[in-house]
């Protein structure tokens, strides 16, 4: 994105000016840290980076600054389905919409054009005049698909295949032999020889593990992304 913070500053500056209200300083400091993110941040997130910046005020404080720039249009003020407020820069002449996980509440923006001339068709076929519109698209993101994929048990994974470990069934010795391998739930595994009997040979960081087949049946596992 284009770093035009200066320009923004000054430009917000020349509009509160007038306005005389206090701290016009740190009211500076806080736009500044906002402008230099294009992430969606909630008043606690930006808590965060003015804390990483070096700065310590109130909530109160920087939620009301955080509004002011979205009356004079730095930023727009969003509420998806079930999350607290967030921020966005707002870009002139630009606009976007978004993605929401319902999962881990990742937001992805996205911009299409044929979709926006769509709607403004759609809009005047039935003679409606659009002024604005915003499009949220509620789901799930691909890394929470990924977690959703089927499990099944380490001993029906095929050669060549990269699995992650999952779960565990059959209790307390079956963790505690696993974890004496070092092997975790999260842990990736590659197949490296699954002949569908005998022992799994399988690759684990830099070490390669042999496990037996009972032990690969108590091992739930899924399919890893494929990248
Ligand atoms: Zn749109
Ligand atoms: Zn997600
Ligand atoms: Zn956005």
């Amino acid at each position: 994105m284009i770093k035009n913070n200066h320009v923004e500053k000054t430009n917000f500056r020349l509009l509160i000016e007038n306005d005389s209200v206090g701290r016009m300083e740190e009211r500076l400091n806080i736009i500044d840290t906002f402008l230099n993110t294009e992430e969606h941040v909630t008043l606690e997130n930006m808590m965060q980076l003015l804390k990483e910046a070096g700065y310590d005020y109130e909530p109160d404080f920087v939620r009301q600054c955080l509004n002011r720039f979205g009356e004079h249009g730095f930023a727009q003020k969003k509420t998806f389905d079930g999350q607290s407020p967030r921020y966005e820069h707002r870009h002139l002449g630009k606009h976007h919409d978004h993605f929401i996980c319902t999962k881990c509440d990742k937001i992805i923006e996205f911009d299409n054009d044929e979709m926006e001339r769509l709607q403004l068709k759609i809009a005047s076929d039935l003679g409606f005049h659009m002024l604005q519109h915003k499009m949220e698209i509620y789901g799930l993101c691909s890394d929470c698909m990924a977690q959703r994929r089927p499990l099944m048990p380490l001993s029906m994974a095929k050669s060549g295949e990269v699995v992650v470990m999952r779960d565990m069934t059959g209790g307390r010795n079956v963790r505690t032999r696993l974890a004496s391998m070092g092997l975790r739930s999260g842990d990736s595994l590659e197949i490296i020889n699954n002949n569908g009997q005998g022992r799994l040979i399988v690759g684990h960081g830099s070490t390669r593990l042999a496990l037996g087949r009972g032990i690969a049946q108590k091992i739930m596992v899924s399919l890893a992304k494929p990248d």
